[in-house]
């Protein structure tokens, strides 16, 4: 991971966005220029030099993997830390502009990061300049993401092998989450969703004690973090034979998803991709049961910029990590939805481990 090459784009857009300095205070963005794995962690970006304020627990963490930042042990809150270090660095020449994280910064942290400035800087929401740079992934993110995808692939065996009327839904989310830590999974990227039957229809159905019916749709989507990188998979399988109309209505969601799949290419809006997986479900008349957005991008967090939704005019460009993710939903009856993670490269994109797509009957 080139960090230091992070930071110095950053530093570069302070002047741009009239800024002076940035305070970084969303971990994961902290990560992303620093390298620091921490749980507490601010690291104050300046034109010329770049502070990381965490707390005592991180004194040997915050050595190893921190570069090009120097590091302040606070005994306070990091961020409070950051406010009163610079109120005590600088003399008042002028206004200093200080921008914060205004998406992930508290109404109350804000107030007292602006008494600790004691009047030395002025805050100013910045525009989510870490955000954008995290959209594109280097090769070393997309190689991480590459085998958390793998490994989150795998626990899709673990879910068929463990499917069977009257197990609970928590008994096959706990089978494939021992099975993702056992492959070395730091955790799982969110609670794995497990719906079946008419649960199906819950589009976030977490797995329940509900047991699985002797017929119907089982939603599982599921994903591990493996190096820090988020992987994130739907798979719909069926129990009992499908009727007609079951199988109908799993092929219209499988034909949205290729559809939208093969409209991801560099220079197409994150809402195209959306109508294409919307337009193909209208042509069947279940547009109306597709009630969330189309995907999301993914990486150091489980849902990052670009959202495929409707009115998203964000172009995707190679290096940009997304799911593409559509489903339908007849509430108390049943749903599908299925799911994968690629990657946009220049002639189109790239679905990390496209298999199990066909209709899985148990
Ligand atoms: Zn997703
Ligand atoms: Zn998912």
């Amino acid at each position: 991971m080139n960090h230091l090459a992070r930071l110095r784009r950053l530093q570069r857009d302070l002047p741009e966005n009239k800024l002076d300095l940035l305070l970084v205070t969303h971990l994961p963005n902290v990560r992303y220029v620093s390298g620091f794995t921490g749980s507490a962690a601010a690291l104050l970006v300046g034109e010329r030099g770049t502070t990381l304020f965490t707390d005592g627990r991180y004194i040997a963490q915050a050595k190893e993997e921190v570069k090009g930042a120097k590091v302040v042990i606070a005994s306070k809150s990091p961020s409070i830390a950051a406010a009163e270090w610079l109120a005590a660095q600088r003399k008042k020449s002028g206004t200093l502009w200080l921008g914060i994280e205004a998406e992930s910064l508290s109404v109350g942290l804000r107030d007292r990061l602006a008494s600790g400035l004691r009047g030395k800087a002025r805050l100013r929401s910045a525009p989510p300049l870490v955000e954008r740079a995290r959209m594109v992934k280097d090769a070393d993110e997309i190689r991480r993401i590459r085998h958390a995808v793998t490994l989150g692939a795998s626990l899709f065996r673990v879910a068929c092998e463990t499917i069977k009327p009257g197990v609970r839904e928590v008994e096959v989310a706990a089978a494939m989450e021992y099975e993702a830590r056992r492959q070395g999974a730091e955790g799982m990227s969110f609670g794995t969703i497990l719906a079946a039957g008419a649960r199906s229809a819950v589009v976030h159905g977490r797995a329940s004690s509900a047991r699985i019916p002797r017929r119907g749709f089982v939603v599982c989507d599921f994903g591990v973090i493996l190096a820090g990188y988020c992987s994130d998979r739907t798979r719909t399988v069926h129990v009992g034979k499908p009727t007609r109309e079951a199988r109908q209505m799993y092929e219209a969601v499988l034909e949205a998803q290729q559809s939208a799949i093969a409209a991801v290419r560099p220079g197409v809006t994150a809402a195209e991709v959306d109508e294409a997986a919307r337009s193909a479900l209208r042509k069947r008349r279940l547009a109306e049961y597709f009630t969330h957005s189309t995907g999301h991008g993914l990486g150091l967090e489980i849902h990052e910029a670009p959202r495929l939704a409707a009115g998203q005019a964000q172009k995707l460009e190679p290096g940009m990590v997304i799911t593409v993710e559509p489903g339908a939903y007849i509430p108390g009856r049943w749903g599908v939805r299925i799911e994968d993670v690629m990657v946009v490269t220049p002639s189109g994109c790239d679905v990390l481990a496209p298999e199990d797509k066909e209709l899985v009957v148990i």
